[in-house]
């Protein structure tokens, strides 16, 4: 089997990295940067985030599996105390994943060819100088005219990260949908959105239509996970679910609701 292990540059993950190169090595695993069956990442989810898009044009080759370094994370299920034992799951590879969807990111733009993205996360689309003015298209229908800061528009997956500080919903990664979740929308009586997080089902796509405005269009920010792209005359942006999925290899059941819970409520106090 063909491995790659992928770690964070902090000397705790470097270390497990060694750690584990050398397990692998004495068991006649191939070790393999470009081509890679499996990718281990060592760090947190920032790492899983980061090696996603460094493999995203071979993801239909390759499961991932995550180890955390720091505290559990949403990608990362194994311990940096655990790769004996993950080890062993390598060795007695059944080939089983489970797979989660990603978000299909299309811009087009006034004066330049159009570009296309792929998130794990999320894609958010802000205006940082003034107030954003969209229309927001659900299935090609006009849904509303959206005024404020910004749209954040996520997986399922993501939904734990910038989409809940928005006030987002979390949703079991399970689930085959979109979520569109506001940041800072102006409503009042002249301006009205919906002002909840809608989600979108897997045959629906969301277009962001976005108005000229009184300055140039050159303060829009567009994010895609961890990237962030300014100055660019951007017309519209499609959102829908893409046809590549990331796929997690299986070796353990983890419940996602108790993963929820420990990284966001922790041990109940007895109050
Ligand atoms: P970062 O600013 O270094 O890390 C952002 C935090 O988000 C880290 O604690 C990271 O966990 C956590 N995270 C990433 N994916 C997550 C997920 N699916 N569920 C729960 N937590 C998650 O940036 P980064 O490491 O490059 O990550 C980029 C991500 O940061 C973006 O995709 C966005 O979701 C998030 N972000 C959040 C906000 C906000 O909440 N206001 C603002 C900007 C960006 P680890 O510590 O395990 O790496």
């Amino acid at each position: 089997m063909r491995v790659a292990i992928y770690a964070n540059p902090g000397s705790k993950s470097q270390s497990v990295k060694e750690k584990l190169e050398k397990k692998m090595r004495d068991r006649h695993f191939i070790l393999d940067m470009e081509n890679p069956e499996i990718v281990v990442t060592i760090g947190g989810d920032g790492t899983l985030l980061s090696a996603f898009h460094h493999y995203r044009k071979q993801l239909d080759q390759i499961r991932f599996v995550g180890v955390h370094t720091g505290h559990l994370g949403f990608y990362t299920d194994w311990r940096d105390d655990e790769i004996d034992d993950l080890v062993i799951s390598l060795q007695s590879d059944n080939r089983q994943s489970v797979s989660y969807p990603l978000l299909d990111v299309w811009v087009t733009y006034k004066s330049r060819q159009p570009s296309h993205y792929l998130a794990l996360n999320e894609s958010t689309i802000k205006r940082t100088s003034s107030t954003m003015v969209t229309d927001v298209y659900v299935g090609g229908e006009k849904f509303e005219r959206f005024r404020g800061d910004g749209l954040c528009i996520s997986t399922p997956t993501g939904s734990t990260a910038y989409n809940k500080s928005v006030g987002g919903a979390v949703i079991h990664p399970d689930m085959d949908v979109l979520q569109l979740a506001e940041i800072g929308s102006i409503n009042n009586r002249v301006f009205r959105t919906l002002a909840s997080p809608m989600i979108i089902a897997s045959n629906d796509w969301i277009t962001l239509s976005l108005m000229e405005s009184r300055e140039r269009k050159e303060d829009l920010m567009l994010t895609v996970d961890s990237k962030s792209y300014y100055n660019r005359d951007i017309e519209q942006i499609r959102y829908k679910i893409a046809k590549e999925r990331i796929r997690f290899a299986k070796y353990r059941h983890n419940h996602f609701w108790h993963r929820v819970q420990e990284a966001f409520i922790g041990e109940e106090d007895g109050n």
